[in-house]
């Protein structure tokens, strides 16, 4: 079987996001690139029951190779593999927090300077389409135009990685966000952080976690 190491590790990831909370039963799905091909989730299988075999190989026309259905939004991860090659991995999941905004068709604007891990000053919103269309996925595409991270009207959310790891995390943060903004709105309407502020934490994100030996001024004194 072609990939059984990054098979394993698709799974793990799945159950991962099951046990986190992201996703219950079958809802979510989560795709690798491999080689010009892509990795993909099952439709309608839980993941507590998912077998490498059952992951469904896809050449990028969409077509499938070997046995097993792809998950029903493989045109999202397709198109979004397509169209960003920095990206190797999209995750796609139904958490509460996210979903509760989503439904609220409200994007998360800059109110907590963390949004900014999403690359930009907000986490968009796309429209609403139906599950598994082609309509979903065009949204969702200009909904991540320069980000890593968006919310699905009605639906969940979407997040990108080089790794399944960083995908996953980044699906945390989104997740964790979107309850604290529900949380602040609760209360009250909370402060947005201006596109100057919000600038500068994605300046600062380019050196943020980084070792000081990597750093331009080697590291001699603490970053900014
Ligand atoms: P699949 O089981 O087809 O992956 O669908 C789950 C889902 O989340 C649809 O948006
Ligand atoms: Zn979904």
């Amino acid at each position: 079987m072609r990939s059984r190491l990054l098979r394993q590790e698709i799974i793990a990831t799945a159950l991962k996001m099951q046990s986190l909370g992201l996703n219950q039963g079958t809802a979510g799905n989560l795709s690798v690139r491999c080689d010009d091909h892509l990795l993909i989730t099952p439709t309608g299988q839980r993941y507590d029951t998912m077998r490498e075999e059952d992951l469904v190989e896809l050449k990028m026309d969409g077509s499938v190779i070997g046995p097993g259905t792809p998950s029903s939004e493989w045109r999202i991860h397709r198109d979004l593999l397509a169209s960003k090659s920095d990206v190797s991995v999209v995750l796609h999941a139904h958490p509460v927090s996210a979903t509760a905004l989503a439904c609220l068709r409200r994007e998360i604007p800059a109110f907590h300077y963390m949004v900014a891990v999403a690359g930009g000053d907000s986490i968009r919103c796309a429209p609403y389409a139906r599950f598994g269309t082609e309509a979903l996925s065009m949204h969702a595409l200009t909904a991540l135009s320069g980000r890593r991270a968006c919310l699905l009207a009605n639906h969940g959310l979407l997040s990108l990685g080089t790794s399944l790891a960083n995908a996953l995390a980044l699906a945390v943060e989104v997740e964790s966000l979107s309850a604290m903004y529900l949380a602040a709105l609760a209360v009250g309407e909370p402060h947005v952080l201006s596109a100057t502020e919000m600038q500068e934490v994605l300046e600062a994100f380019t050196t943020y976690g980084r070792p000081r030996s990597t750093l331009r001024y080697g590291g001699s004194r603490p970053a900014q």
